[in-house]
């Protein structure tokens, strides 16, 4: 496969590198990359050299495992529910359950599944459910960089010239 540079159009001979044009990566000769102070050889073992990732999978863990219900759950469903001028027996309907279980989770002695909470977000136009794990998303602020670099890296990999 003939490699040419991004910039003087040369065909690449040695090792092409890497470098960030207004936040692109571009492909280029070894002789364009030596002004820019960002150019990395781009071989086979970039990602290894480059960074050390840390736990980027993180991020692919289901996401219902991450949320929970609030804690006045009890208070806000009832406020809701009253507002809207429902009786338990009606809202239990709406959303499948028992009117017991309504009457338990209002009391505060039955904290809703998510998917039940979920439901009953729908009925009373409610916010029930949030996210838990709130160190993932700290986290991902701190490495910001590392994952951008890495994602554009990723993608110039599999660009091909378009000759
Ligand atoms: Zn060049």
């Amino acid at each position: 496969m003939i490699t040419t540079c991004e910039l003087c159009g040369r065909e690449i001979k040695g090792t092409p590198y890497s470098i960030t044009i207004d936040r692109v990566k571009v492909i280029v000769c070894k002789k364009c990359a030596s002004r820019y102070r960002d150019a990395q050889p781009l071989s086979k073992t970039t990602r290894r050299q480059s960074i050390h990732i840390p736990k980027p999978q993180r991020r692919s863990i289901p996401k219902d495992l991450k949320f929970t219900v609030v804690e006045d759950y009890a208070q806000i469903i009832k406020e809701a529910r009253e507002m809207m001028g429902l009786t338990r027996e009606v809202l239990a309907k709406m959303v499948g359950e028992k009117e017991s279980v309504i009457k338990k989770i209002e009391e505060g002695r039955l904290i809703p599944p998510i998917e039940l909470a979920r439901k009953l977000e729908r009925v009373l136009k409610v916010n029930l459910v949030v996210e838990e794990d709130l160190e993932l998303e700290t986290y991902t602020y701190e490495t910001p960089r590392h994952s951008y670099e890495l994602t554009l890296g990723d993608i110039v990999e599999i660009k091909k010239p378009k000759k």
